[in-house]
């Protein structure tokens, strides 16, 4: 049985990211956010445009202020007035000054604005009562960005930000790589969806709603194919669709060693390749990790316009994620182990592996200390402190009603049975709720 670190390891070893030529789509910068740029930016504009002022106040020349105070005021003549969106017509000589306000044009000749706060007008006279640095709230033209030079990297996730960037570099549209296709079902004969009658024996197929929802959450479009019963043709025959057509599969349930667990042996019949039956976790030990070689012929639906991409030296591969069935081991596989995948294909350069903060314990968290032991809670803000308090009720895998509000995962690390009340412990944030 892996760790989890060594699962984490050999999945991110498997996932090649998508072609960053062929597998992309251009958005209008409206509808860009949380996408990843495919391509590098840069622009030809300076940031800023040109030296400006980052004050209301006055353009002078350092030389005429420098040694002025309350008691001596440098009294100056103002030549000019330039408000934000005009360009200056005259040229500030010695002892002249210009009226101007912030993001406006800094006028020839003077190289230091003096904050209006400091000063006084009277008439077309400007007094000075304190002595401003050399070039003091002058934002120097190319200081934030030189034209030419790279503005944004390819593999970085849009969020306003930079979409904010991408605006004042006047891109209207942007390259980003297409939302790799996730196809999702569940197995088990007890389930039923949503809308139908439960018999006795039945329960809802509620995994595939979280994990679509998931999947979304991710970046990811989810590929919804429903109910499958624990038969192996079924089975079959909707493994071979999905990996048809999508770039990632996620099943749940079928996975552990009863009697109608038949999706490790169906993936041996269509001939994946499987790298990972069983992790050292809880929720989640049974988990399946596959790949099958990516056919295009059977991509239907999924041609790109554009020429197929070069041959490159790493096969590409769909992966095949069977998760339990327990919805709490569904979420928890999902975070740990198929969000950083999904991460990195989707063309993220990098941050795809899941990153734990440490908090203080509200109250004492065990396990057997045998594998790594995932609890769900939630992160409250105490007196400015985060600190984990563990969902009320049943910890069962199977019970997904005390999920519900929680918005963390803290992690008991093999070889520790308790972490004390007030102690530390390692928790992976999420925002689910
Ligand atoms: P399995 O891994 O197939 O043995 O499933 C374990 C348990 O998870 C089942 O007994 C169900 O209670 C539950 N389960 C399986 N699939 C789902 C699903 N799609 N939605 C909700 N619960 C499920
Ligand atoms: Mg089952």
């Amino acid at each position: 049985m892996l760790s989890v670190s060594d699962t984490q390891a050999v999945i991110l070893d498997l996932v090649q990211p998508l072609d960053h030529q062929s597998e992309t789509e251009v958005v209008d910068l409206f509808a860009a956010s949380g996408r990843i740029l495919a391509t590098p930016v840069t622009s030809n504009l300076d940031f800023p445009h040109w030296d400006n002022s980052a004050m209301d106040g006055y353009a002078v020349q350092y030389t005429d202020v420098k040694h002025c105070s309350a008691q001596q005021p440098a009294v100056l003549e103002i030549v000019e007035s330039i408000p934000a969106g005009y360009q200056p017509q005259s040229t500030i000589g010695q002892g002249q000054a210009a009226r101007i306000f912030t993001g406006a044009v800094m006028p020839k000749g003077a190289d230091t604005v003096v904050m209006q706060e400091r000063t006084s007008q009277k008439e077309n006279r400007v007094h000075i009562f304190a002595a401003p640095q050399p070039q003091e709230f002058v934002r120097r033209k190319a200081s934030f960005y030189q034209a030419g030079t790279q503005l944004l990297p390819a593999g970085i996730k849009l969020s306003a930000a930079e979409i904010g960037v991408l605006a004042a570099a006047q891109c209207p549209q942007v390259s980003v790589y297409r939302r790799p296709r996730v196809a999702i079902f569940s197995t088990g004969d007890e389930l039923v969806t949503l809308d139908q009658p439960l018999a006795a024996g039945q329960i809802v197929d509620s995994n595939g709603y979280a994990l679509a929802a998931l999947v979304r959450q991710s970046g990811a479009e989810p590929l919804m194919l429903g109910i499958v019963k624990d038969e192996p043709a079924a089975l079959q025959k909707t493994i071979a669709d999905a990996i048809a057509n999508a770039d990632l599969v996620i099943s749940s349930g079928g996975v552990s060693v009863g009697d109608y667990d038949y999706v490790d042996q169906i993936l041996e019949t269509l001939q994946a390749k499987v790298h990972i039956r069983a992790v050292a976790m809880r929720p989640g030990k049974p988990l399946t990790v596959a790949t099958f070689p990516q056919s295009p012929h059977l991509r239907v639906g999924l041609e790109e316009q554009s020429p197929p991409a070069q041959a490159s030296n790493n096969e590409k591969v769909i992966i095949y994620f069977g998760l339990p069935g327990n919805p709490a081991a569904v979420l928890v596989t999902f975070l740990r182990f198929v969000q950083p995948a999904i991460k990195k294909l989707a063309g993220l350069a990098q941050g795809w592996e899941v990153e734990f903060v440490k908090v203080r314990s509200h109250q004492e968290l065990r396990s057997d200390g045998k594998r790594e032991t995932y609890v769900w809670g939630k992160l409250q803000l105490i007196d400015g402190v985060y600190e984990f308090h563990k969902a009320g009720g049943s910890h069962s895998s199977g019970n997904l009603i005390n999920l519900a509000q929680t918005n963390a995962l803290a992690v008991i690390p093999v070889g520790k049975t308790l972490i004390s009340p007030g102690g530390e412990v390692e928790v992976l944030p999420q925002n689910w709720v």
